[in-house]
Parts: structure tokens; C-alpha cells; sequence
């Protein structure tokens, strides 16, 4: 399949980036702009050939525009993705070169953080562009690292599904299983043992689970079968495809909640939740935070608490998304994909109302 085919004519832009000199082959996808300026990290990583790296990034950058549409944001989606590892081939040249291309799209696409590239690197591109965020708090209105607002959402959409399945947002006493206490996973489990509520963790990371063990009083489990633990809540927090055709039928839990990235190997696994009667709250609803936080930074004025009460409205979304789920008789995943496609079309038609230069937010 060429590269028109894979865009099948939903994707605004894709633009190629390939400085040889300096190594840099990087691929730029934006999805929509309806809403505003596409917002996405870098991902940077050794993928195997072009093809692989592009149907990845247009995958994300669609996924993107769903999270911020549902998010409540005026931002579009897009990504980008770096071919190469960033362990071998990060350097300066090849970082600013690509901060050129980010440049050259004129604000269309603003990148950020993703796997692979850190906040140093998003520095570095910052250099030749207008257009990076999820800058180092270092910096005067940078907003810093994005996974304490990310957990603190996923936190909220935890304590909406427990308002939900047992009346009260408290998770005092609850049971949860985190898969992956990495950067985001930490942070939750901090968060919900402060709440009383009881964890288990996995990790493939040693360390991390000890952190745990240590500091909160987790219990452990083996990384490859923490998904079938009998708990109330099962938190993906470390890989995507964590529901697929085998797991699906071996969760013992009453709800998925989790930051991870695609959690649900294909769409219909949400319609296989539902008839396990396993309450699903869509991962890019929950795992919003980060992105509310970097566009609070877009904002131009960094407010760190402002950035917070934005997030705690995740608990609000989740909350009105499974009270539709439940009257519609629909998976949960097909209704947040209806409702941000609802306020796509709703709100991103109004840019089509001819304002004066300088006075609309979308132009
Ligand atoms: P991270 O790399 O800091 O943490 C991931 C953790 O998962 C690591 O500790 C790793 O050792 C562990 N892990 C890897 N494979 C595992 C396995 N098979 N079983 C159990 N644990 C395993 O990443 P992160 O920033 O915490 O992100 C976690 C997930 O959330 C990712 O899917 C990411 O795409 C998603 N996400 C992160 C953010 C953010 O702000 N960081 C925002 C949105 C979504």
C-alpha cells in the first residue's frame, strides 16, 4: 500500500523530513487542525522500514485528535516520528534540523515530548522553532514533565468509575492493579494509597515495583498475569494492547482504567468488555493530562494549578461518557469516539465563519 492508500483521505498533511547530513529522517503527520493547531510528540525509534514508521505515526496522530476534541481543547492532532534510535543517533545537528521542518509547517503542527525523546531534546529542537512544547520548567512558562498531570487524570477517571460502579468517588479500600509503575504509573500509585486504597503492582523494571513495595506497601505480581488478578480496578499503565482476544476473557476485574496508549487491541474489544460486564473507561479520556498540561503552556502563561483543575474535569467527562455508554446500551469506546467526533464537526465548522485577521483563535 502506498502512502496515499495508508492516509486514505483523512489526514490534512504528511510531510517528509531528510536532512542526510545530519541523519535525520523524520516523518510529520498531521490529522486535523478543526479545532486548532495539531499537537503531538516525537516518537523516535528504530523502526524496521518507512512503511511501519508511517502507518505508526498516522495511527497517533489520529488518535491525537481524539484525545484533544475530547479533552475540551482547541488543538488539532498530529505526531512525528524520528526513524533511528535515539541511543545511537542523537545529536544537535540532527535535533535542529528537525526543529527546521517543525518551523516550516508555521505553527500547523506543535511538537512535544513522546518515547524516545526527552525534555533536553524537545530544548534542543526549541532552538530553531516557535512550535515545541512540554518545555523544561526550567524555563519561564514551561510546564515540565507531563506524567504527574497524566497520573493525577487518571487518578480522576478511577475515582468516576467508582462513582459509578459503587456510588462514592472514594477508593478508600478499593483494590487496584497497576500494570507498569514507570513515570505515570508512580505517580497513580502514589496518589491512590494516599487514598487508602489497596495495590499490586507489576513491572518488568525490579526497582520500580520495589519503590512500591517499599513506600506504599504494594503487593507484587507477575508482570504477564497482573491482568488477571481479582481486583476492582485493573490500571494498564506501561504497554498498549493490554485487552486483546486472549486477556479479555481472564480479567477478574470490575473496571479497566488505565494511561497506557491503546489499550484495547481493536475497537470491538470495548463491545467484548461490555458483555464481560467490565465497565471500560477509554484510555484517551483518561489519560488526558498530559496534553491539558501542555496546552496550558500554549497558553502562554504556564499556571500549574490551572492546569490542574482543567485535568480534574476528566472525572466530569468519564462520568458523562459511562452514564451514555449505560443509556445507550453502546460500548464505552464507541461513545467517546462519537463525542469527539461530535465536537469536531460542531466546533471545528465554526473556523469556516470569516472573522477579521488577528481576531478568531483557529483563523
Ligand atoms: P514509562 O516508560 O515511564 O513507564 C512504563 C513502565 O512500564 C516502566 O516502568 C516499564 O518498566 C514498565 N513495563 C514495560 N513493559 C512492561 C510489561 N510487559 N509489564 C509490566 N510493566 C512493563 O512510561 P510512562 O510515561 O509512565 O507511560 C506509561 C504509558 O502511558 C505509556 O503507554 C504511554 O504511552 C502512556 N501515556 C503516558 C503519558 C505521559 O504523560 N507520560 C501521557 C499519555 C499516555
Amino acid at each position: 500500500m502506498g502512502p496515499f492508500e495508508l492516509m486514505a483521505g483523512e489526514y490534512e498533511q504528511v510531510v517528509h523530513c531528510h536532512d542526510p547530513r545530519s541523519g535525520l529522517r523524520a516523518i510529520i503527520a498531521i490529522h486535523s487542525t478543526a479545532l486548532g493547531p495539531a499537537l503531538g510528540g516525537t516518537r523516535w525509534y528504530p523502526y524496521p522500514d518507512e512503511t511501519t514508521a508511517l502507518r505508526d505515526v498516522l495511527r497517533l496522530a489520529k488518535g491525537m485528535t481524539y484525545k484533544a476534541a475530547m479533552a475540551g481543547l482547541d488543538l488539532g492532532g498530529g505526531k512525528a516520528v524520528i526513524i533511528g534510535d535515539p541511543a545511537r543517533d542523537r545529536s544537535e545537528a540532527l535535533l535542529r534540523a528537525y526543529g527546521r521542518y517543525v518551523e516550516s509547517l508555521g505553527g500547523r503542527y506543535v511538537t512535544a515530548e513522546d518515547v524516545g525523546t526527552t525534555v533536553e531534546d524537545i530544548e534542543m529542537v526549541a532552538r530553531e522553532t516557535r512550535f515545541a512544547s512540554g518545555r523544561s520548567s526550567a524555563n519561564p512558562g514551561g510546564s515540565g514533565d507531563p506524567s504527574i498531570m497524566t497520573a493525577y487524570g487518571t487518578y480522576q477517571g478511577i475515582r468516576a468509575v467508582a462513582e459509578y460502579l459503587w456510588g462514592s468517588p472514594d477508593v478508600g479500600g478499593r483494590h487496584v492493579a497497576i500494570q507498569g509503575v514507570g513515570k505515570v504509573g508512580w505517580h497513580l500509585a502514589r496518589l491512590l494509597h494516599a487514598d487508602g486504597a489497596k495495590l499490586t503492582v507489576a513491572d518488568v523494571n525490579p526497582d520500580n515495583v520495589a519503590r512500591c513495595v517499599t513506600e506504599l506497601g504494594s503487593k507484587q505480581a507477575d508482570p504477564n498475569r497482573v491482568h488477571a488478578i481479582a481486583c476492582d480496578v485493573f490500571s494498564p499503565c506501561a504497554l498498549g494492547a493490554v485487552v486483546n482476544d486472549t486477556t479479555v476473557h481472564e480479567l477478574a476485574c470490575a473496571a479497566v482504567v488505565g494511561c497506557a496508549n491503546n489499550i484495547l487491541d481493536r475497537p470491538d474489544h470495548g463491545a467484548a468488555l461490555q458483555r464481560a460486564g467490565i465497565t471500560y473507561a477509554p484510555d484517551y479520556v483518561v489519560n488526558a493530562g498530559g496534553i491539558i498540561n501542555i496546552a496550558e503552556e500554549l497558553g502562554g502563561t504556564y499556571v500549574a494549578e490551572r492546569a490542574r483543575s482543567a485535568t480534574e474535569r476528566i472525572f466530569d467527562r468519564v462520568k458523562a461518557l459511562l452514564a451514555r455508554g449505560a443509556a445507550e446500551g453502546r460500548p464505552t469506546n464507541e461513545i467517546a469516539d462519537r463525542m469527539a467526533e461530535e465536537r469536531l464537526t460542531e466546533v471545528g465548522r465554526l473556523s469556516q465563519l470569516r472573522v477579521l485577521p488577528g481576531v478568531g483563535r483557529r483563523g
